[in-house]
């Protein structure tokens, strides 16, 4: 099971709080984890082991993307910030469509992504 995870940077203390308090779930053993860049360096230093792609204004967001296509990714926790601007919006837009494509469960927000993990 692989779960990509992404936070936006208002969201990024939000989204290690979120980790932190569910780090017995995302270290179970069947969990693999991929983050955007910065993402996964937070999820590194909270004790968790996480593939990591390049940061999401350089492409991670697309890298992830690419890797749903490929049938690689399971879910998607993207904790977004609906009130900054970000300059890979379209980025960030292309791998919310592609969930919508392929199927994949997104979580755009903490609320939703508590129920998604109590599914795991
Ligand atoms: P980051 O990218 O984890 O490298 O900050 C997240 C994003 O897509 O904004």
């Amino acid at each position: 099971m692989t779960i990509a995870i992404i936070a936006h940077d208002g969201k990024k203390a939000e989204m290690v709080a979120f980790i932190k308090d569910h780090t017995d779930i995302f270290q179970k053993k069947h969990i693999h984890l991929i983050a955007t860049g910065t993402t996964g360096s937070h999820l590194e230093k909270a004790g968790l082991e996480v593939e990591k792609m390049e940061s999401g204004p350089m492409g991670g967001d697309a890298q992830i993307a690419s890797r749903l296509v490929e049938g690689r990714i399971d879910m998607v926790i993207f904790f977004r910030d609906p009130l900054g601007k970000h300059p890979h919006e379209v980025d960030v837009n292309m791998l919310m469509r592609l969930c919508d494509v392929y199927n994949i469960p997104l979580a755009t927000n903490h609320a939703a992504a508590m129920r998604f993990i109590r599914t795991l």
